[in-house]
């Protein structure tokens, strides 16, 4: 499955935010029979309210949300890209994932030192994606005179040797590749850092929650990238207490929600990614799928029998059956559609497919 990276500076509150992140996580893995969690991952489940309201429809038993995965990245710091710390390892590690969480320190504690001495979020910024865009300088330089090798026998190269060079274009620029919008098939063979989507999280203190001036100030620094706005320690004291009390937690801040919400939220769209609903006395469950994805690929989630087997899906759009209250009556009103191997997945589907196995 994808996963977000966490990166950032030492003591910006990343152990602070995983601690909260795991211990909501290992909650939710308890429904799931085969998420084995490593110590370095947490999964959080992206909130739906349509699924309680499946559930009711359906009667369903329990309700099993989409999840993201987290996985906490040590080890960046300045140098990192020329080695310096356990910086190999550190690029090694965030290869792996399908996005970059950059936790960016705000919030003042005299007793927690920084790094660089004072609180500068921009400064932060810069840090981390210089160390970034380095690591990428260093991936394409090299790979440029191979692929000017390669191209001169092969001119199915070129366009490869092309992407390599205008990625070295922006890159030299001090931009990263996502800033620049570049991307392709030719650009992702060369697995750049920084051509993955970013994401911000802003670590402030919980009065800055409300601080529209100081959101909008810190979200201009990020675009076109999103920025959540958390308070780690209290995530942290939120994911020790029972819902009631934790709802209680948060209103006397101001917040409706959770900041590990908003960034399962964030962070699940930053994928690229959409969900699809099924629902039966069992269950009411969000099915993850790549936008874009196709009725067979949405079965194939299920189970890959579903795939190679597909028949066809029937199909209910979420409002159409809360509308009419049942499938049953869904089907009665025309509002239950019958889509074939081509259908193109929409968000808020709810789906029951026919296979053969
Ligand atoms: P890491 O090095 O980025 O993993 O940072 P830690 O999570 O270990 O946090 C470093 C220190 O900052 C610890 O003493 C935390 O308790 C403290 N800290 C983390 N988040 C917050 C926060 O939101 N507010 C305040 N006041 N302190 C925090």
């Amino acid at each position: 499955s994808l996963s977000i990276g966490i990166v950032g500076l030492p003591n910006v509150g990343k152990s602070t935010l995983f601690n909260a992140l795991t211990k909501t996580g290992n909650a939710l893995a308890a429904n799931y029979p085969f998420a084995t969690i490593e110590p370095n991952v947490g999964i959080v489940g992206v909130p739906d309210e349509r699924l309680p309201k499946l559930a009711e429809i359906f009667g369903s038993a329990r309700i099993l949300p989409a999840k993201v995965e987290f996985v906490d990245i040590a080890g960046l710091v300045k140098g990192a890209s020329e080695g310096q710390g356990r910086g190999n390892q550190f690029l090694a590690n965030i290869r792996d994932t399908d996005a970059i969480c950059q936790v960016i320190r705000v919030f003042n504690d005299p007793d927690v030192t920084h790094v660089d001495g004072d609180i500068s979020p921009k400064r932060d910024i810069e840090t981390i994606n210089t160390e970034l865009i380095m690591a990428d300088l260093q991936t394409v330089e090299k790979a440029i005179p191979r692929l000017e090798k390669e191209s001169r026998h092969n001119k199915d190269k070129k366009p490869a040797l092309e992407a390599a060079q205008a990625a070295l274009a922006v890159l030299e620029t001090g931009k990263t590749i996502f800033e620049s919008g570049l991307g392709g098939p030719d650009l992702r063979e060369l697995h750049l850092l920084t051509a993955k989507p970013f994401l911000y999280v802003f670590n402030v203190d919980s009065d800055e929650l409300v601080d529209d001036a100081l959101k909008a100030q810190m979200s201009a620094l990020v675009a076109p990238a999103e920025a959540v706005f958390l308070d780690a320690k209290l995530e942290s004291e939120l994911a020790e207490l029972d819902e009631e009390e934790a709802m209680e937690l948060l209103e006397s801040v101001g917040q409706h929600e959770s900041g590990l919400s908003k960034l399962a939220r964030v962070g699940f769209e930053t994928l690229g990614l959409q969900t699809y609903l099924t629902a039966g006395p069992k269950e009411s469950r969000a099915w993850t799928i790549p936008k874009g994805a196709t009725a067979p690929e949405a079965a194939g989630v299920i189970h890959t029998d579903f795939q190679r087997g597909f028949i066809k899906a029937e199909v209910v759009s979420f409002d159409d059956l809360v509308e009419v209250g049942s499938i049953a009556a869904a089907r009665a009103a025309g509002k239950a559609r019958v889509e074939g191997k081509d259908y193109v997945m929409q968000d808020g589907d709810v789906v029951e497919f026919r296979f053969n196995v």
